[in-house]
């Protein structure tokens, strides 16, 4: 009776143990380089929970450069956005300037991979509009169920974009956020590199349906989130990912 008594305690004891280090694995999920795979999309947090408000930054940048060279994304508070590239990240500002981040900053939303190019497609004779060129992508993307990173380097005629302004707690709703008078920017005759993703429809609630691009001008000065373009010559590149991870980033009020 006492050696089951003895035995039910040591069996008690290794669960806990085990269940304990099985919690402190998923707090630090982000610190664990299993994902190093250029075939991987690592995303922090979902396009639901910033519709919510949920601005606050939830992982730093060195976290995510573990995990990607090659991204977009938004900083903490909406302080603007986030372009990655060749493994430099950049806060593009409401007033289309850019600068480097540093690596204590932190990203409440963002998407990266180790780009490593499956595809890719010379521009010639342009100038050709941005829904011309989404065309051309699709030709690119003959599996319409997986996850596409895309690269596109080249002369621009122009490129029109907007950052998000900085936001004060208690955080607004994102549309609310972009149904306000917000800033554009128009580079004229610029060079430079548009950073973007494709995601099917089904991914509903976890990122937005279709393509989302971001640009860095080639001094790397200048940037935004890219409403429109014209690309005048360049080179179009893809990656093809078939899998996501998804750091899911549990909301304040529900902890
Ligand atoms: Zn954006």
């Amino acid at each position: 009776m006492k050696k089951n008594f003895l035995l039910a305690i040591i069996l008690l004891t290794l669960v806990s143990f085990l269940a304990n280090c099985l919690v402190k694995d998923d707090n630090n999920i982000a610190n664990q380089n299993y994902l190093l795979s250029g075939e991987t999309l690592y995303q922090v947090s979902t396009i639901n929970a910033m519709l919510a408000g949920n601005f606050d930054g939830a992982r730093t940048f060195a976290e995510l450069k573990e995990q990607g060279d090659f991204g977009i994304g938004i900083i903490h508070a909406l302080d603007g956005e986030m372009i990655a590239l060749d493994g430099m990240f950049y806060q593009l500002n409401v007033d289309g300037q850019a600068h480097p981040v540093s690596d204590q900053m932190k990203t409440p939303f963002a998407v990266v991979t180790f780009f490593e190019t499956d595809e890719s497609l010379s521009i010639e004779d342009g100038p050709f509009s941005f829904s011309s060129l989404q065309k051309s992508i699709d030709a690119l993307r003959t599996n319409k169920k997986i996850f596409y990173a895309i690269r596109i380097d080249g002369e621009f005629e122009f490129v029109r974009t907007r950052s998000f302004m900085a936001q004060e707690k208690p955080y607004p709703k994102l549309l609310k956020v972009l149904r306000s008078k917000q800033p554009f920017q128009r580079f004229e005759s610029v060079k430079g590199t548009i950073v973007g993703f494709w995601f099917p429809k089904y991914m509903g609630g976890i990122r937005v349906f279709g393509y989302h691009f971001h640009f860095i001008n080639e001094e790397r000065t200048r940037g935004g989130h890219v409403l429109d373009f014209r690309l005048v010559k360049g080179k179009i590149e893809i990656d093809r990912t078939p899998k996501i991870y998804i750091d899911i980033i549990a909301p304040k009020e529900f902890e």
